[in-house]
C-alpha cells in the first residue's frame, strides 16, 4: 500500500516539475518578445509610446442606460471640450464614447430609435471622432442581416468611419462564441453581418476579455498580479488574484478560451466563427468586487486612482479602461463626483506628458501601427535619414500609412543628429525633435503640426 501511495506521490511531483518548467519556458520566451518588440538599444529605434509619455490609456465607455441626449452630451463636453458644464470646467481630452443603432428606448438612446436629434448628433460626434465604437448594432429582437446593411448604408451615406466595435451584452448580432456569445459572425444565420461589417471598415473588436492587471503589452511577472492586492478588501483581492492568476496559467498551458490572457498583450489576432481575422483587444476594471463589477461611473474612480496610474507608468503600459459612463443613477451629476476628481488627475497625467490618453481607436491605431511599423534608417551624406516604407499588417494586408496614421510615432535618434524622415519618397515635414527624456535619449516625433502629438 505504502508502495503504491509512493509512486502516486512521485507521479505527480514529475508532473508539477513538468508543467511549472514548461511554464516558465513559455513566460521566458514572451518576455523576450516584448523585449525584442520594444528594444531600445540601436543606434536609432522606436519609441514606444509618443513622446514624452511612458505610458498610454483610454477609456472605453459602453451606452448602456445612457437615457437622453442630453446626459450623453453634457458627458462628452465634459471629457473633450474646456467648456463650462454642469461638472465644472472641461477637461479637453481625447475620449471617445460609443452608440447603438437599435437599443430599447427605455434603455439607451439609439440612432433609429432616439429621435432625429440623436441621429444628427451621432453622425456629429462620429465626424468629429468623439464616437469612434458601435457597440454592436444594438437589441433588436427581430434582428437580421438587414438592419446590419440598413446601418451602414447609413455610416456610409454620411460620410462617416467607425473601426471599433465592441459586443453588448446578449445581443444576438454579437461576435463571438464566449461570454458575450452572438450571431453575427455565424455563417448561415438571419443574424450574420461579420462579412459586411469588417468590409466596411470594422477591424479592431471586443469580444468580452476583461484583466484585472495593471498595463497592458509588458512583460509578464509576479508583480503584475500581486499589484491586484487592495489592503481595503483583502479577503476579495486576494480571490481576484488567484483567479487572474488562474486564468493566465491555463492560458500559458493552452487553453483557448483564455487565450487572451497568455501574454497579457493589448492585443490578439482572433479568427471569427465564419473564418475572418480580427484585432480583437482586452479591457481592463479591477474594481475589488471582481472583473466588470466596477464598469459604471462610480466604480471608474477606483478603476484609474492614483494607485493604478502610478503602476501603468512604472510598467510602461497600455490600457482600455472598461465602464459605462451612464450607469451613473447613484450620482448626483451625470459624473460622479469621485470619477470627476479621477478624471481631473487623470487630465494633469496628460498634461504633464505621463500618459498619453486618447480614444480607443486612436490608441488601437497607433498599436498596430508601431507593432507592424516596416521602417529603416541610413547615414545620408552625415545626414540621419530614417525612412519609412510600410505597415505590414498581417490581417488586413500590408499598406502605406498616411502621415496622419503615424501620428505621435517617435524614433530615438543619436544626440546632435538632425534627422530627416522620409514616407516612400515623400520628405515628411511636420516632424519634432525632442529633448532627451528620462532614458537620456533624445527623439524625434511625427506630428500633424509642427508641436503637437494629438
Ligand atoms: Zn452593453
Amino acid at each position: 500500500m505504502r508502495k503504491i501511495y509512493l509512486i502516486f506521490f512521485s507521479i505527480c511531483l514529475i508532473a508539477i516539475v513538468f508543467l511549472l518548467t514548461n511554464y516558465v519556458y513559455k513566460i521566458k520566451k514572451i518576455n523576450r518578445n516584448y523585449d525584442e518588440r520594444y528594444n531600445t538599444e540601436s543606434l536609432v529605434a522606436l519609441r514606444k509610446f509618443p513622446f514624452p509619455y511612458r505610458a498610454a490609456l483610454t477609456i472605453c465607455s459602453d451606452i448602456d442606460n445612457t437615457e437622453t441626449l442630453e446626459e450623453y452630451i453634457e458627458i462628452q463636453k465634459f471629457l473633450n471640450t474646456r467648456n463650462f458644464t454642469n461638472m465644472g470646467k472641461g477637461l479637453g481630452l481625447d475620449i471617445g464614447n460609443s452608440f447603438f443603432f437599435y437599443e430599447p428606448p427605455a434603455d439607451a438612446i439609439s440612432y433609429f430609435q432616439g429621435g432625429l436629434d440623436v441621429a444628427d448628433n451621432f453622425i456629429r460626434l462620429i465626424k468629429a471622432g468623439y464616437i469612434d465604437t458601435m457597440h454592436s448594432y444594438g437589441k433588436k429582437s427581430d434582428f437580421t442581416r438587414k438592419d446590419a446593411i440598413v446601418s451602414l448604408q447609413e455610416l456610409k451615406h454620411h460620410n462617416c468611419k467607425i473601426n471599433v466595435w465592441v459586443d453588448h451584452t446578449k445581443s444576438s448580432d454579437n461576435f463571438g462564441d464566449d461570454g458575450t456569445f452572438g450571431f453575427g459572425d455565424h455563417l448561415g444565420s438571419k443574424e450574420y453581418h461579420a462579412d459586411l461589417t469588417i468590409a466596411y471598415g470594422v477591424k479592431y473588436a471586443w469580444l468580452g476579455k476583461v484583466t484585472m492587471i495593471t498595463g497592458q503589452s509588458v512583460p509578464i511577472n509576479l508583480k503584475n498580479f500581486t499589484e491586484i492586492y487592495d489592503s481595503d478588501h483583502p479577503i476579495d483581492s486576494v480571490i481576484n488574484i488567484g483567479k487572474e492568476f488562474a486564468k493566465h496559467f491555463v492560458s500559458i498551458l493552452g487553453s483557448k478560451k483564455y487565450a487572451m490572457r497568455k501574454d497579457n498583450d493589448l492585443v490578439k489576432i482572433t479568427k471569427l466563427d465564419d473564418g475572418q481575422l480580427i484585432y480583437e483587444f482586452i479591457r481592463f476594471d479591477n474594481y475589488w468586487e471582481g472583473v466588470g463589477e466596477g464598469a459604471n461611473s462610480k466604480g471608474l474612480a477606483y478603476a484609474i486612482s492614483n494607485k493604478t496610474l502610478n503602476r501603468l507608468k512604472e510598467v510602461r503600459g497600455y490600457m482600455i479602461v472598461y465602464t459605462h459612463f451612464g450607469i451613473n443613477s447613484n450620482c448626483a451629476k451625470n459624473i460622479c463626483e469621485e470619477t470627476q476628481d479621477a478624471l481631473r488627475n487623470l487630465a494633469k497625467e496628460f498634461e504633464k506628458g505621463n500618459i498619453y490618453i486618447t480614444t480607443t481607436s486612436k490608441l488601437l491605431r497607433y498599436y498596430i501601427i508601431h507593432k507592424y511599423l516596416d521602417w529603416s534608417y541610413e547615414d545620408k551624406g552625415g545626414r540621419l535619414r530614417i525612412n519609412i516604407h510600410k505597415v505590414k499588417d498581417p490581417v488586413f494586408g500590408s499598406f502605406v500609412p498616411s502621415v496622419q496614421d503615424l501620428e505621435g510615432i517617435t524614433f530615438f535618434v543619436p544626440h546632435e543628429s538632425k534627422p530627416i524622415i522620409y514616407l516612400g519618397n515623400k520628405r515628411i515635414k511636420h516632424i519634432r525633435k525632442n529633448n532627451a527624456d528620462n532614458t537620456e535619449k533624445q527623439s524625434v516625433t511625427i506630428s500633424k503640426k509642427e508641436g503637437t502629438v494629438r
